[in-house]
């Protein structure tokens, strides 16, 4: 009985020892839990509201101080690229010293949990194969003891805890459980740093990018704005992309209002394109630049316009470059030299004039005579009177040339049959010709096909022409104008005057187009210069031999139109 009492009482006592033992245990485990359950508390806010790398290892480096007894420790981080694990932040000690330490793929205890995935305990570190002592030679820190544990994020190691020599005792179990514990969420606020670090990287990254468009963008405004001439960028459908200042000023207006805008409303002032329209050109053709000169009411200018394409990178065509050049002024002034140019040569003629007006007028007067001699004698009188009036309407004609021919020119065009240019010419000079002792003559292929042009100037250079042989045969000579067609890189209206002069030596040929070169004691040196503008201006050429003594051709080619 007593010994039943006494195994009773052993059984108890045995339980007693056993619930004393359990309640150890879940004291212990409360306390782990309320510890780790702190380090959440301080780690997690440390996710949500610190996304700053440095001040994430700093808390770390605070929760692991104030939970774990250890001398030192250290957080690794694992880089992408190279699998190599760099010191982060430092427990104790100088982070400078570690500042360039980097440990390979798998070296030290470290590297073997970043590549095991798995925490460890090392008791006994300088014996332990895995230790790497390397460091410690160079810190002077003597390490006996490390506990190591990954940094994990979505199953991906990021870096590693270590810590060195526990103050008391060893490493447990219990320490490796808060460690990783700690781990988890800081694996989470390192990752969340990095991402943010990149996010701002590229963030400033953009930033930096757009000021440079945007200075880029400034930098080509004050280019274009530069620009005297008008400068429009436009897309295929006729939209305004840009536009410079000169431009927009010629309408009394800024870049800004005009851009998105149709450049034909801008431009020419119509609710679509023109057929003349060079952007439509380019557009619609092989996309070579396109150039016309005209006047425009709208900008209330003269301009030459060209238009150039812009290609994508694949060739094709997706807008159009304009240059718009004022020439107004320019023009004004051609038209100018060329009138005066005009009454030169008049003037050089006015000895001949007059007597191509006195002839007729002093036949008139005996016309007038004999009519006045012969009062009874109707029949002669008629004869008379009908040979005044004759003499009368060629006078008249006359003038009529005259005046046509000095009346400023006015450009329009015309198709026009050479012959009938040089034969007005020829009217106007006959007489000065013949007193000149130059005989005329005019070899012309007929039918030769009409040209386009301005009558009135093509007829200024063939008077100049005509005059310059007369002026190089001043003992006189032969001109010979002769009309043909000419078949070579298209078809062109040749007609030449070749004088039996003195000719032109090489050296001077270069510069007989230059406006005021001359050899005349009287010459303005302007004659070539206006004509070759003239003939320019009809997309025409002129081309020039000469042998001296001998005498001098001048052809002016003039494209045939039918
Ligand atoms: P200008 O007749 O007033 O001198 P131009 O421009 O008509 O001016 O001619 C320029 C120069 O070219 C002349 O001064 C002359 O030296 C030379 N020249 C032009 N035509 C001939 C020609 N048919 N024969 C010889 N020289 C010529
Ligand atoms: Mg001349």
């Amino acid at each position: 009985m007593t010994q039943d009492i006494a195994a009773m009482f052993d059984k108890v006592l045995t339980r007693f020892d056993n619930l004393e033992q359990e309640t150890g245990m879940l004291r212990a485990l409360a306390e782990r839990l309320a510890q780790s359950e702190a380090v959440w508390l301080t780690i997690g806010k440390v996710i949500i509201s610190d996304l700053e790398l440095g001040s994430v290892l700093t808390t770390v480096t605070q929760v692991i101080n104030e939970n774990m007894n250890v001398e030192t420790g250290s957080i690794l981080l694992l880089e992408p690229d190279t699998q190599e694990l760099t010191f982060a932040e430092i427990l104790r000690g100088d982070q400078k010293q570690f500042a360039a330490l980097r440990l390979r793929a798998g070296q030290g205890v470290a590297g073997w949990v970043a590549q095991n995935k798995q925490a460890v305990i090392v008791p006994d570190a300088p014996r332990d194969a895995r230790f790497f002592s390397a460091i410690d030679s160079q810190t002077g820190f003597q390490t006996r003891s490390i506990l190591g544990v990954p940094l994990i994020v979505a199953d991906q190691v990021i870096g590693v805890i270590e810590l060195l020599n526990k103050r008391e005792g060893e490493f447990t179990n219990a320490d490796v459980s808060l460690l990783e514990a700690i781990a988890a969420p800081v694996a989470i606020a390192i990752q969340n740093a990095r991402l943010r670090q990149q996010l701002d990287r590229q963030f400033s990254q953009q930033t930096d990018l757009l000021q440079k468009i945007e200075r880029a963008k400034r930098e080509w405004e004050g280019t274009i704005d530069a620009i005297e001439e008008g400068v429009l960028l436009v897309d295929e459908q006729c939209r305004i992309l840009r536009v410079n200042r000169a431009f927009a000023s010629w309408l009394n207006t800024t870049p800004a209002v005009l851009v998105g805008n149709p450049c034909y409303r801008a431009v020419h002032g119509l609710d679509a394109p023109p057929s003349h329209c060079p952007h439509a050109l380019v557009v619609s053709g092989q996309g070579q630049a396109r150039n016309i000169e005209y006047e425009e009411p709208h900008l209330r200018r003269t301009v030459r316009f060209t238009a150039y394409p812009i290609r994508a990178q694949d060739g094709g065509i997706i807008g159009t470059a304009n240059v718009l050049k004022d020439v107004t002024l320019e023009r004004r002034l051609q038209a100018q030299l060329i009138q005066s140019e005009k009454l030169a040569a008049t003037g050089r003629m006015a000895a001949s004039l007059a007597h191509e007006i006195n002839n007729p007028l002093q036949a008139i007067q005996g016309c007038l005579d004999l009519t006045q001699a012969n009062l009874n004698k109707p029949e002669k009188q008629t004869r008379y009177l009908t040979m005044a009036t004759g003499e009368l309407s060629r006078l008249a004609t006359f003038v009529q040339r005259m005046l046509d021919f000095s009346r400023p020119a006015k450009g329009d065009r015309a198709l026009i049959a050479p012959r009938a240019l040089v034969d007005d010419v020829l009217a106007l000079t006959g007489k000065r010709l013949s007193q000149a002792r130059v005989r005329v003559q005019v070899n012309w292929n007929d039918p030769l096909p009409r040209i386009k042009g301005a009558g009135n100037q093509l007829k200024q250079v063939f008077l100049n022409l005509v005059l310059n042989a007369m002026e190089a045969m001043p003992q006189g000579g032969t001109l010979t104008i002769a009309g043909r067609v000419v078949e070579e890189n298209g078809r062109w209206v040749a007609v030449s005057f070749e004088d039996s002069g003195v000719g032109i030596a090489p050296d001077d040929l270069k510069n007989i187009f230059e406006p005021f070169y001359t050899t005349k004691p009287d010459g303005t040196g302007l004659g070539l210069a206006v004509s070759h503008n003239i003939i320019l201006g009809h997309n025409g050429h002129f081309t020039v031999e000469s042998a001296v003594g001998k005498g001098t051709t001048v052809t002016v080619w003039l494209g045939a139109e039918e």
